[in-house]
């Protein structure tokens, strides 16, 4: 008796646990979420549905003040300008990010192997990091314009 007992106080302990994980587990996973709701639909197609903008559409490709470029869904602060560089990719491109912005995830679409990245605190896409970047890294974080606000400085 004395066994069962424990055993179901094992038990009973393990899933008391996955009832508490779960929430932690859910809220970790379901980051994306529409925070700013005057988002356009090209901006909701590009940050939730993983489409991207035409190239030398942004204006953000001639950006060269000193600055910060936020996420446009939440707001968080995601690249700074002292990282931006002319690609000529026709998509803002930036050597780094700010520490912890984004979080990464490997895009297998269009036959291709890419690693695409999230913004880190509202899940939305923002683009994709190839390994053909400036020497001082060797990154590109090519982003979608259009997932971006940029804030002069001062
Ligand atoms: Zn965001």
């Amino acid at each position: 008796m004395n066994k069962y007992r424990r055993k179901f106080v094992e038990l009973f302990g393990l899933s008391c646990l996955s009832v508490i994980l779960l929430p932690y587990n859910l809220l970790y996973s379901a980051t994306k979420k529409i925070i700013n709701p005057d988002l356009t639909e090209e901006q909701k197609k590009i940050m939730f549905e993983e489409s991207t903008e035409r190239p030398f559409s942004s204006s953000l490709n001639n950006e060269k003040r000193k600055g910060f470029f936020h996420c446009a869904n939440c707001g968080a602060k995601l690249f700074s300008s002292n990282a931006k560089f002319d690609s000529g990719t026709g998509w803002p491109s930036f050597t780094e990010s700010l520490p912890g912005a984004f979080k990464t995830k490997i895009d297998t679409s269009f036959g291709m192997k890419r690693v695409e990245y999230h913004c880190a605190k509202c899940g939305a896409h923002h683009g994709h990091i190839f390994d053909d970047g400036p020497k001082s890294t060797q990154k590109r974080f090519c982003n979608n314009g259009l997932c971006l606000i940029f804030k002069p400085e001062n």
